[in-house]
């Protein structure tokens, strides 16, 4: 089975086409992240303008990499939620036109799931069934980006199988490297930029301008907001940092950060009994994490799946895929298909609370 992958919830236009069994075939990303800098953040009209420029060129040139036409495919996947409302629109028309023109069947995704298995995704020709780099299941997933973070538990590809155990209150962890990076001067993205400065920084030094992350809480609810409006404070009274000390700031945030996601992943594994964990989102990019991660796990005898970096942040490959589980196992959707701007996974928590 092949299937064609349309990604277009944020700011990346991306389209793969990827086999039933996690094979990247082609996988073209278009990241606006360039069109977005000066504004510090995503705008969702230029996001959604400049998709519908893309969209077109992605696709074919996604069918072309993986020398397939639209007459090959099984199918077309597209994500239709949860993203900016007017730019999942242009993926669904592109996926909606290319679907009927072709008589192929349509599914949409739900981008989260896509991030939540594309730890399946196999590049490059890589072995064939290698249980070290693909978990079974159930696992527990973070996923953190610039949307969302949030913990999961993952027993199964299926939508009902996949449940969140806590989530952001406020800002997503990629959202506060943003802001942080953007207080510190650094520019957009702040993820990568931050990342660098904080290995050659001492947390210890800097740690009176940034709170501790709720870090001794039960709770597995996030919480970042607090810990950006520490560093404006701190910026506030003391003026921009350089030098070793933009360093040891940069090291100190990224420390509470990836204290918190680390502590509260482990503790969400071990609440639920489960010996796997899979990082995803764009953070997981972060070396802090990921050695933090890594050495938490292996302390409790965890196994840590970490996709590659093209795995982990916004891509089609992933909306392929779990469109490729749909298929398979025989849904499929109409061309009424519309975007949702939230995602259909259950939580046990919400913001602000309660549960639902
Ligand atoms: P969505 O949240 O809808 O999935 P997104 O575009 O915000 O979309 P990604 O593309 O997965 O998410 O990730 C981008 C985010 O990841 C940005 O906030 C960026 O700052 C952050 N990021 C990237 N590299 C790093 C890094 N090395 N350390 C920390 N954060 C990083
Ligand atoms: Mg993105
Ligand atoms: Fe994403």
């Amino acid at each position: 089975m092949r299937v064609l992958g349309i990604e277009t919830s944020c700011d990346e236009t991306a389209a793969a086409v990827v086999t039933e069994g996690g094979d990247v075939l082609s996988d073209v990303v278009r990241s606006q992240v360039a069109l977005h800098a000066p504004y510090g953040g995503v705008v969702p009209e230029v996001a959604a303008r400049d998709h519908a420029r893309a969209v077109v060129p992605v696709v074919r040139e996604a069918l072309s990499r993986a020398g397939v036409s639209a007459a090959d495919l099984d199918g077309v996947a597209v994500t239709s939620r949860p993203g900016l409302a007017g730019a999942l629109l242009v993926g669904l028309q592109a996926a909606k036109g290319l679907a009927w023109a072709a008589g192929k069947p349509l599914v949409g995704v739900d981008h989260l799931v896509g991030h939540l298995l594309a730890v399946f995704l196999r590049r490059g020709g890589a072995p064939l069934g290698d249980e070290h780099e693909r978990p079974s299941f159930p696992y527990v997933a973070l996923l953190a980006s610039g949307g969302h973070t949030a913990i999961y538990r993952v027993d199964g590809p299926a939508i009902g199988a996949i449940r969140e155990l806590g989530a952001t209150r406020d800002d997503a962890a990629g959202e506060a490297f943003d802001k942080v990076a953007k207080l510190l001067g650094l520019g957009y993205p702040g993820g990568p930029v931050v990342d660098r400065l904080a290995a050659g920084g001492d947390a210890a030094a800097a740690a009176d301008a940034v709170p501790a992350l709720m870090a001794r809480k039960e709770s597995l609810e996030f919480s970042f907001s607090g810990i950006k409006s520490a560093v404006a404070r701190h910026v506030a009274k003391r003026g921009r940092p350089e030098g070793q000390a933009l360093r040891d700031l940069c090291a100190a945030f990224q420390g509470a950060v990836v204290d918190a996601l680390v502590q509260k992943t482990v503790r969400a594994a071990r609440a639920e009994g489960i010996e796997r964990v899979v990082l995803g989102g764009g953070v997981a990019a972060n070396q802090g994490l990921r050695a933090k991660m890594a050495a938490a796990c292996e302390r409790r005898g965890l196994a840590l799946f970490v996709p590659p970096l093209a795995s982990c942040t916004d891509n089609g490959a992933m909306i392929a895929y779990a469109g490729a589980l749909r298929l398979a196992a025989g849904e499929r959707d109409t061309l009424d298909l519309a975007p949702e701007t939230r995602t259909a996974l259950p939580r046990v928590t919400r913001k602000g609370g309660g549960a639902r």
